[in-house]
């Protein structure tokens, strides 16, 4: 059987005032998914997710989530969003790593009732699932751009959200880590059974993690199981893009050996 449809776009097409930036986008994201969002710069990628967490409206075309009209959409909460940004807490910064998972809570139970027996053991609960348990009481501007990065998501994982959209995650994680943290993500699909939208670049290193990839280019060239991206042609990729996809790709990678 089919699982559940989480995120429905129907024919969304998007303009900031002259520019026309999402043209007629379709795009079904199921239970346990996981989705590489694949494009170049400027290709509508952010655009695309902000309308999913309802920040901007659809010019045209209809988005539902969790089978409801996103316009009337109350569960927030059901959608975690880690942003490419979050990232950036200097060593001053007067927080712990359990008070920033913690920060997490207080969209679903409210500001009032934050000391509820068991909101430590959620926050736990949350840093373990991204394998940083061991640092709750550090600083969070004494960790790594990696472990913040963990600590982000734990903070949205605390909130109990069905699906997690990550906005380029392995943005300033250094690049011998960048593999253990797609494990992580692995392990959150598998055994969390997270349904993950993943903005990337690294379609190589990600490979073994994701279900499918959508690649998007103003519209969505094309949307699939992993298997069947893999089977694209360059030529293919490079029409859609405008540019050399994988050979760059590659091209880097031998740079770093
Ligand atoms: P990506 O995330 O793939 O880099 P974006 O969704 O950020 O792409 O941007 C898509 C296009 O929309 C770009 O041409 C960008 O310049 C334009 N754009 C983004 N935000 C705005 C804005 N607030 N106002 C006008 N144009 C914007």
């Amino acid at each position: 059987m089919a699982q559940q449809p989480l995120i429905e776009l129907q024919d969304v097409s998007f303009q900031y005032e002259y520019t026309q930036v999402l043209n007629k986008i379709s795009l079904t994201v199921r239970e346990g998914d996981f989705l590489a969002l694949l494009g170049p710069n400027g290709s509508g990628k952010s655009t695309l997710l902000k309308i999913i967490l309802g920040l901007l409206k659809p010019t045209k075309g209809t988005v539902k989530l969790f089978g409801e009209p996103g316009s009337s959409f109350k569960h927030k909460e059901w959608i975690g969003y880690v942003s490419q940004k979050s990232n950036s807490f200097n060593s001053g910064f007067p927080a712990t790593v359990r008070e920033v998972v913690a920060s997490g809570l207080t969209k679903k139970i409210g500001l009032f009732k934050r000391n509820l027996p068991n909101q430590q053991k959620r926050v736990m609960e949350s840093l373990q699932a991204v394998g940083m348990e061991q640092f709750a009481n550090r600083n969070i501007g004494e960790l790594s751009g990696g472990q913040q990065q963990r600590v982000f998501i734990a903070r949205a994982l605390v909130a109990e959200p069905k699906i997690l959209i990550l906005d380029e995650p392995t943005v300033g994680i250094d690049h011998e880590n960048v593999q253990s943290f797609y494990d992580m993500l692995s392990d959150l699909n598998e055994h969390l059974h997270m349904t993950m939208i993943l903005v990337t670049h690294d379609v190589d290193t990600v490979s073994n993690t994701i279900s499918h990839v959508a690649c998007l280019n103003q519209t969505i060239h094309f949307h699939g199981y992993k298997d069947d991206y893999d089977s694209l042609s360059d030529d293919q990729l490079n029409a859609w893009y405008g540019h050399a996809v994988r050979k760059i790709h590659h091209d880097n990678k031998e740079k770093q050996k």
